[in-house]
């Protein structure tokens, strides 16, 4: 009887690491999938090599963009979109814009 409860211990055990794990590593798609679904704006599209909010490099694409005195703004989010508009002439200087 002991033995028997053991055993069941530790497959219930072994059941509970796996299936961390397997969440573990779908989280980790999920995120990754997303990311590649929000790019929508590539570095050459966009007249900032930064994104003035956060600091990401354009290369890592942006997923909005604001017209601002004739240049196409990028951001990787609305968030970042937003805290920039707030107050674009002094945000501008972060942009890093292209020459
Ligand atoms: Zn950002």
């Amino acid at each position: 009887m002991k033995n028997i409860l053991i055993l069941i211990t530790a497959l219930f055990i072994g059941m509970l690491v796996s299936c961390s794990n397997r969440s573990n590593k779908n989280k980790i798609e999920t995120a990754a999938a997303t990311h590649a679904d929000t790019v929508k704006f590539t570095a050459n599209m966009v007249d900032n090599k930064r994104d003035p909010s956060c600091g990401m490099p354009a290369s890592a694409g942006f997923e909005d963009t604001v017209h601002y005195k004739n240049k196409v703004i990028g951001f990787c989010s609305k968030e970042c979109k937003d805290e920039f508009l707030k107050n674009p002439a002094k945000n501008i200087t972060a942009a890093d814009l292209k020459p």
